[in-house]
């Protein structure tokens, strides 16, 4: 938290040569990235030998319940604190503003994005959600021939080495893990540096309305639905606690702006920190990853209002409504990489039939929203991980940060 801050007053004093650090901060981008796939898939094989094949149907029905949930009530405070701080008033769609050129991909495309064509390819490409739906196939079918086969068979004891295998290189990543940390002190502050180095203080100033709206939304979500309800009224936990159990997780989210990138780290503050058992989180936070985006969900909800008032009209309750079901929908499909909630931006505002040059006018901010999301979005994989973790009896309460 110090790097992070000393980063940003260093990149505001020195401006622009800061941009200099940034390969610095590019280092600890790609140390993580490095670890995201071998994690993803070896812990959630590992999860899968634990659990029984009745319980990894009511754990995910519970986990994909809670996270829809989670983000339909942070679109509703998003579009709330909109309609309040009014951001996007005063300001016009400047001229020549730039098209999007990516599109967001459709319904259908979504599903079948799920399934992968070849597995290694899913893994080589960084596909996170791909590489799940193997992870799970291939662990459910590895513990079902352990069972199924013969006590001392060659198949048996193959099932049993495979397993042990899984196990100590899960290990040896979350070792690799430990030491990307240490580095993170360096890589934070370079990555802030360079950030508030080169877009200066000027940009947070114009769009201060905007920056303001979702980081009040936010924090209403991490206040009351992720501490209050989650944590102390359901966990009946202390929200300090959590908080303190998080944090190595929600500043690496804010500092590289990607809930997948920052998996690695998510997971070891689960294991170490928040003492959910593996076979949980080893589910829950690779999906959350993916499919749980509560930050860039209620970005939709506040992009919309923007959007609304930069064009001059207001959104009916029915177009809100409109924002709300197509960001629940998109957020599942969308990638918990830097910026990807811009490109869902273009859905919602398709959907309302809002021109899209409203996305080039906000893309340059988008930096700075982005590590607000991001770090809602890994907040909420945590909050909601302890919550199936309790309703499992698989996250101990009495040791790690709770015991403080
Ligand atoms: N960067 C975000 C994430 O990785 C997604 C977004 O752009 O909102 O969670």
């Amino acid at each position: 938290m110090a790097s992070l801050v000393l980063g940003a007053v260093v990149g505001l004093t020195v401006g622009e040569p800061a941009g200099k650090l940034k390969p610095l901060g590019d280092v600890l981008v790609r140390l993580l990235k490095m670890v995201v796939i071998p994690i993803v898939f070896l812990t959630l094989v590992m999860g899968l030998r634990q659990i029984q094949p009745s319980k990894l149907g009511r754990v995910g029905t519970q986990t994909v319940g809670a996270y829809l949930i989670t983000t339909s009530i942070a679109i509703v405070f998003g579009l709330g604190v909109a309609n309040v701080v009014d951001p996007g008033t005063g300001v016009s769609l400047p001229e020549g503003a730039e098209a999007m050129e990516k599109t967001p991909p459709g319904l259908s495309e979504v599903f079948l994005n799920i399934f992968p064509l070849n597995p290694i390819g899913a893994m080589a490409e960084g596909n996170v959600l791909q590489t799940i739906f193997f992870a799970i196939v291939f662990g459910i079918g590895l513990a079902f021939v352990q069972k199924e086969s013969e006590e001392g068979s060659v198949v048996h004891e193959g099932t049993k080495t495979l397993f042990s295998v899984i196990e100590a290189a899960a290990e040896v990543m979350f070792k690799i893990v430990w030491g990307i940390m240490e580095y993170a002190v360096i890589g934070v502050f370079a990555l802030m540096a360079w950030a508030f180095g080169t877009t200066g203080p000027d940009l947070i100033i114009s769009f201060g309305k905007l920056i303001l709206a979702l980081t009040v939304a936010i924090a209403v979500h991490i206040g009351f639905t992720y501490l209050l309800i989650i944590v102390m009224a359901l966990d009946r936990e202390s929200p300090v606690e959590f908080l303190t159990g998080a944090k190595e997780a929600i500043t690496t989210a804010f500092a590289i702006r990607s809930s997948s990138g920052t998996l690695p780290v998510t997971m070891s503050n689960a294991e170490d920190h928040l003492k959910i058992d593996e076979e949980i989180y080893s589910f829950t936070l690779p999906l959350g990853a993916t499919i749980n985006m509560d930050g860039t969900a209620m970005y939709q909800g506040v992009g919309a209002i923007f959007a609304a008032n930069l064009m001059g009209v207001n959104l009916t309750i029915g177009q809100q409504f409109t924002v709300l079901a197509t960001a629940v929908l998109a957020s599942v499909g969308t990638a918990g990489v830097p910026g990807s909630g811009l490109i869902m931006l273009t859905l919602v505002l398709t959907q309302l039939g809002f021109p899209l040059e409203i996305i080039g006018f906000v893309a340059g901010i988008d930096p700075i929203l982005d590590r607000l999301r991001t770090m809602n979005n890994v907040t909420g994989d945590l909050a909601v991980s302890t919550l199936i973790g309790k309703w499992n009896e698989a996250i101990d309460f009495e040791s790690g940060v709770w015991s403080s």
